[in-house]
C-alpha cells in the first residue's frame, strides 16, 4: 500500500494504472475509519482493479462554530486498516497545501441544498461539493463510494455528476449500524457512556416509523407527532424531522412510492444524523 500526499506522486500512480486500462475504485473519507467506511472499502476493492482511499478533514464544509479542529485525527489507525482491507492508494492531501493559497472556488449545488442538513448547516455542502469535484478532478476515478448514512450528500453528488458530467459512476453502500442500531459514526466518538445509551433512540424511532407504516399509518403529520415524542424523551435537540421523497427531497404529505425518513440531533452537543429508506405501495 502507498501513503500519497501529494497531487503530484498521486497522479503519476493513477496516470501510470490508467494506462494499463486498469479501473479505479475512490472511497472519500475523513479518516477516524470504522466498519461503515469498510464496507465502501471492501465494494470498492471488490468491483475494481486499484483502490484509492482519502483521508481528508475537509474545513470547507464545517461550519464557524462546527467540530473541525475537535474532529478525530488517527491516521496511522486509519492507514492500518486500510492497509489490512487492501487499499492500493491511501491519499492524505496536506492541509495547508491542498487547496493553496488562491483558492477562489466554489462548487454550489443549489435546490436540494436548501433543505434539511443544507438548511442548518450553512454552507456545508459547498464545502462538500468543492472537494468531491476536486478530488474527482485529481483521481479521475472509474466509481465512487458514498454511504447511504449521508443520504443529502448522495443526492448532491448524483445532482454534481449529472449537471458537470463527470465521468464517474457513483456507488452507494447501506448504512452500517452497532448491534443496538446505531448508525456508526466518527462522531459516535464524542459521547459519553450515557449519551451513547441515549442515541440508540434515534434507530428505535426509525424502526418505529417503519412499523407505523407497515400498519397502514399513511398521514405524515402523525408518524412524526410520534417520533418527535420518542426521540425527545432522550435527545437534546431535534435539528430536524422529515419524511421526504428519495429521489427530490421534497416533502410529502402522503406516504407513498420511494420516501425516506430522515434525521438530525443532539445528543449533549454530538449531532448525529441516520436514515430509513421506504417503498411505500399501496
Ligand atoms: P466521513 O468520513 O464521515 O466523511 O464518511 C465517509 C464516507 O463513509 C461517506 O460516504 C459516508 O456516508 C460513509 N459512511 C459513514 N458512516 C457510515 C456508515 N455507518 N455506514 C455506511 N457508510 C458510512
Amino acid at each position: 500500500m502507498n501513503k500519497v500526499r501529494t497531487k503530484k506522486a498521486l497522479v503519476s500512480y493513477l496516470d501510470h494504472a490508467r494506462k494499463q486500462g486498469l479501473s479505479i475504485g475512490f472511497v472519500p473519507t475523513m479518516g477516524c475509519l470504522h466498519a461503515g467506511h469498510l464496507s465502501l472499502v471492501r465494494r470498492a476493492r471488490k468491483e475494481n482493479d486499484i483502490v484509492v482511499v482519502s483521508i481528508f478533514v475537509n474545513p470547507l464544509q464545517f461550519g464557524k462554530n462546527e467540530d473541525f479542529t475537535q474532529y478525530p485525527r488517527v491516521e496511522k489507525q486509519d492507514a492500518a486498516l486500510c492497509k489490512k482491507a487492501g487499499v492500493d492508494i491511501v491519499y492524505l492531501p496536506d492541509q495547508k497545501t491542498f487547496y493553496g493559497e488562491h483558492f477562489y472556488t466554489t462548487v454550489h449545488v443549489s435546490h436540494i441544498t436548501n433543505t434539511l442538513c443544507g438548511a442548518v448547516r450553512e454552507g456545508h455542502f459547498d464545502g462538500v461539493a468543492t472537494v468531491v469535484l476536486k478530488l474527482f478532478q485529481q483521481i479521475q476515478p472509474t466509481r465512487a463510494y458514498f454511504g447511504q448514512k449521508d443520504y443529502q450528500q448522495v443526492i448532491v453528488i448524483k445532482q454534481l455528476v449529472r449537471d458537470l458530467d463527470c465521468d464517474v459512476k457513483i456507488c452507494v453502500c447501506p448504512i452500517v449500524r452497532e448491534s443496538d442500531g446505531l448508525a456508526l459514526s466518527s462522531r459516535n466518538t464524542y459521547l459519553s457512556g450515557q449519551e451513547r445509551v441515549n442515541a440508540t433512540c434515534i434507530y428505535r424511532a426509525l424502526k418505529e416509523t417503519r412499523g407505523m407504516v407497515r400498519d397502514g399509518q399513511a398521514k405524515v403529520a402523525q408518524i412524526k407527532r410520534k417520533m418527535r415524542s420518542l426521540l425527545s424523551a432522550h435527545v437534546d435537540k431535534i435539528d430536524y424531522l422529515e419524511i421526504v421523497d428519495a429521489e427530490t427531497l421534497a416533502n410529502v404529505s402522503v406516504l407513498q412510492g420511494h420516501i425516506v425518513v430522515l434525521v438530525a440531533v443532539y445528543v449533549g452537543t454530538t449531532r448525529l444524523i441516520d436514515n430509513l429508506v421506504m417503498r411505500v405501495t399501496k
